[in-house]
């Protein structure tokens, strides 16, 4: 059980007060989130309303609200008379995913360059730390859900609220994203990419930093397959399940 699960668990017991709805409404969607970053819930998934009451006490209302912010941040999609599913990008969506993190990423990373502290370099390479552990361990899951965070947390730290909240949906967006396109093998993010990056943040070298953050991005939409030509991949479950 993870952080965000237990969460879940600990909020589907408390007292029936807003405080204790609103951290529990949270908790789920965190839940939700976490296994979409560490692709234990994979593009196309139906999320079975009656399922999750079950498992985590909480009512259809609440679900429903759960599964309305994750659908109005692109991550579900909910089909009339058929439920919820966990989206399908196109190859034109994933396209506009990079672009978009193209342009905010290399800013971010160069903002933070002029910004850095001790503190935050140390906070970035602990980071990477949990990485390397992780990859270490051959825990594929945990990697690229901490690949994911790691540009996360340049954004927090570039101290944007507007801007992370963006990077914050395109990471989510990109996990998915990987699911669809990845060729076999690929990493999630590039080992050793992260640390050129955290040395020239600490550096303060802006140029470098912004450089280095375009690279990357381009390493990761390289490691995908997204030549294909159809738009979209295929929704089974509209082909199989028919309401
Ligand atoms: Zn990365």
């Amino acid at each position: 059980m993870n952080a965000a699960e237990a969460a879940a668990a600990n909020a589907a017991d408390s007292p029936e007060n807003g405080t204790a709805e609103a951290s529990a409404t949270e908790a789920i969607y965190l839940s939700l989130l976490s296994a979409i970053m560490e692709h234990r819930l994979l593009a196309g998934t139906k999320l079975v309303e009656e399922r999750l009451c079950e498992v985590t006490g909480a009512s259809r209302a609440r679900i429903r609200q759960v599964f309305a912010r994750l659908a109005h941040e692109k991550l579900v999609t909910l089909v009339p008379n058929r439920g919820a599913f966990i989206a399908s990008p196109t190859v034109e969506e994933a396209h506009q995913v990079f672009q978009t993190r193209q342009v905010i990423e290399p800013e971010l990373a160069a903002t933070l360059a002029r910004h850095a502290t001790p503190a935050k370099v140390r906070s970035l390479q602990r980071h990477v730390q949990e990485e390397d552990a992780a990859r270490a361990r051959g825990d594929r899951a945990a990697v690229i859900r901490l690949s994911g965070e790691f540009h996360i947390l340049l954004a927090e730290m570039a101290g944007n609220a507007i801007l992370e909240k963006v990077i914050r949906e395109m990471v989510s967006l990109t996990c998915l994203i990987i699911t669809l396109y990845d060729r076999p093998g690929a990493p999630a993010c590039p080992e050793h990419e992260h640390r050129e990056l955290i040395a020239a943040i600490e550096k303060r070298d802006e140029g470098a930093a912004r450089a280095v953050m375009r690279e990357h991005l381009e390493h990761i939409e390289g490691s995908l397959d997204l030549t294909v030509t159809e738009v979209g991949a295929p929704d089974f479950y509209s082909i199989f399940n028919k309401g």
